[in-house]
């Protein structure tokens, strides 16, 4: 088999695209820039929201495309992981963690130093050795794969890692948290039997839509992407014709409504790709799914099969929400930093009406916080309450705390909503707000 070129940048990685998690879309970018006319209103772009609500930011020092995170995004952004991490623990992935260099002969045999080396950063000499910051996770996952003998009985094997990936993007093109230099992944290879691959596909596109509805983010469409005439694949029909077929049976059994996409593959394979738009009506990939055959002959993986033989392997490379970066700019410019409760920097602000009240709110702020909620109280010297509750407004519950509710020990509570559910006692109210941010609600409230 052999890998000829690659039709464009952003198919051109054997591992980010090759994965399909890549959170690359420079082309569809492009494309769109001009079909939507006037740049997205200001109010969704998320880097101006994200310095202004103090999510993260960059330093010159630092560099172009390596954005730090301050304390409210990285409440968002663990959120979003620990989400991702539960819902993959209970669907039956094994985490690992691999580190982010790896020898320039590993890449050399992924393909990656072949075809990708424009985008890496260059390698690193070390006592002899080349090392470079690795562009995707495959190459160490199939490598910790290949590291014990494999039985049939292990499979499907669904190996999952939140892991850094660098991409030397110019720095002409860096903004945000969606052209960036260093990329922490959502990602996942599931090593199985060419009979599980189209199970395993649609398990993946169940646990997208369910991500999506608990992130409260909308699919604009589902994608299957195919080769397209003029470009450049690896040259092995049969191989296209299996995949594509696993995909689209995955895609029919989870009854979806899809388009193929000629143009849009990897260089190596098919994909399903989840389409997302931003504020501006631009589309990018958030999340995918893809079957590949030429990595497991790459790295030469097996298994033993129930009739004792040797098997090759299928990978089905898969990420629920793509690049953690990517992932967090999207759901700022979709709810405008009105997060889901769940995900919110502070889900709960405590405004006291006088400064009598003060006390009975940092024991309240206390009370909340060893429950797990993220907590803040905004005391009388911030200004007036109106100023309090204008501050406050993309928080998703407000108390409200008089003389009254701190004697009778209970919360007059606000929704971001405008919604006022009336007077609780604090209990309830937390019992209450506690159950929906564990149940990933985009609800904020039960009536
Ligand atoms: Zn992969």
């Amino acid at each position: 088999m052999t890998v000829v070129s690659v039709r464009s940048p952003g198919a051109s990685c054997p591992g980010a695209s090759r994965c399909g998690h890549s959170p690359d879309d420079r082309e569809e970018t492009a494309m769109h820039d001009h079909a939507h006319g006037p740049l997205q209103h200001p109010r969704h772009d998320h880097r101006k929201l994200g310095r202004e609500l103090g999510l993260f930011d960059t330093d010159p020092l630092i560099g172009a495309g390596l954005p730090y995170w301050l304390p409210d995004g990285a409440a968002v952004r663990h959120a979003l992981e620990e989400y991702i991490r539960d819902a993959e623990r209970r669907a039956g992935y094994r985490h690992v963690y691999s580190p982010v260099l790896g020898k320039r002969e590993l890449y050399e045999i992924s393909g990656h130093w072949a075809h990708y080396s424009d985008d890496m950063f260059p390698p690193m000499d070390l006592g002899g050795e080349q090392v470079v910051l690795r562009p995707s996770l495959c190459p160490h996952h199939a490598l910790i794969y290949r590291s014990r003998a494999r039985s049939y009985r292990e499979m499907p094997l669904r190996m999952a890692e939140l892991g850094g990936m660098y991409r030397s993007e110019l720095s002409g093109v860096l903004g945000g948290l969606t052209r960036v230099r260093a990329i922490q992944l959502n990602d996942a290879h599931i090593f199985c039997t060419l009979e599980q691959v189209a199970e395993e596909a649609r398990a993946a596109l169940g646990m997208i839509r369910r991500a999506y509805e608990a992130l409260g983010v909308v699919p604009a469409r589902y994608r299957l992407s195919l080769p397209g005439p003029g470009g450049k694949y690896v040259d092995a029909p049969d191989l296209w014709r299996r995949s594509t077929a696993l995909l689209t049976e995955a895609l029919d059994r989870s009854g979806l409504p899809y388009e193929a996409a000629e143009g849009e593959a990897a260089f190596y394979g098919p994909k399903i790709d989840v389409q997302v738009r931003d504020g501006a009506g631009r589309e990018s990939t958030l999340s995918t799914v893809q079957v590949d055959f030429h990595q497991p002959e790459r790295f030469d993986l097996r298994y033993v099969g129930a009739d004792g033989a040797r098997h090759r392997p299928v990978m089905v490379h898969r990420s629920i929400v793509g690049s953690v970066e990517r992932a967090v700019a999207h759901l700022v410019e979709r709810h405008g930093g009105a997060f889901p409760a769940w995900l919110a920097p502070t889900q709960l602000a405590i405004l006291p009406v006088s400064d009598t009240e003060v006390p009975a709110a940092d024991a309240l702020a206390d009370r909340c916080t060893a429950l797990g909620l993220r907590v803040e109280v905004a005391p009388p010297d911030r200004g007036s309450l109106g100023a309090r509750v204008r501050a406050a407004r993309l928080v998703p519950y407000q108390a409200v705390l008089g003389a009254r509710e701190t004697a009778e020990d209970r919360l007059a509570l606000r929704l971001r909503d405008g919604r006022r559910p009336g007077s609780l006692p604090v209990d309830e109210a937390l019992d209450r707000i506690g159950a929906l941010v564990r149940a990933h609600s985009t609800a904020l409230w039960d009536d």
